[in-house]
């Protein structure tokens, strides 16, 4: 999609301060960190969110990003979390999947993203 900011990021036409990225997906360190460590998991291709038939391969590539992602920031060794928001009510703001990943602190265990 010409006018989505996360296309962008991943195509390199918009600088981002990136942590991983293999053939299917980007890793970059969120703009307004809710965590020490809060890093978005991107897939290159633009896909709206997670319902949006999402091929096993790319969400493979998700989680081994994931995995890079926690072993690279040493959230690996003390936990972090995964978050998909989807739709309004998810209270997704950019339309292009991407999971994030928090860490770095302790998480309240019941609220949401990066309470
Ligand atoms: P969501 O509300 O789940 O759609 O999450 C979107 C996330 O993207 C927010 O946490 C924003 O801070 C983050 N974000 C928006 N624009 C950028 C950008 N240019 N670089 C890095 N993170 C961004």
């Amino acid at each position: 999609m010409s006018d989505c900011i996360f296309c962008k990021i991943a195509n390199h036409e918009i600088p981002s301060d990136y942590v991983y990225e293999d053939d299917l997906v980007v890793a970059f360190k969120d703009l307004n960190p809710l965590s020490p460590v809060h890093v978005l998991v991107v897939p290159k291709k633009h896909y709206d969110n997670i319902t949006d038939n999402v091929p096993a391969e790319t969400l493979a590539a998700i989680a081994h990003a994931i995995e890079v992602v926690a072993q690279k920031t040493g959230i690996d060794k003390t936990g972090f979390r995964c978050i998909t928001n989807t739709g309004d009510d998810g209270g997704q703001s950019v339309h292009h999947l991407h999971v994030h990943v928090l860490g770095g602190r302790k998480l309240n265990p019941t609220a949401g993203e990066g309470e």
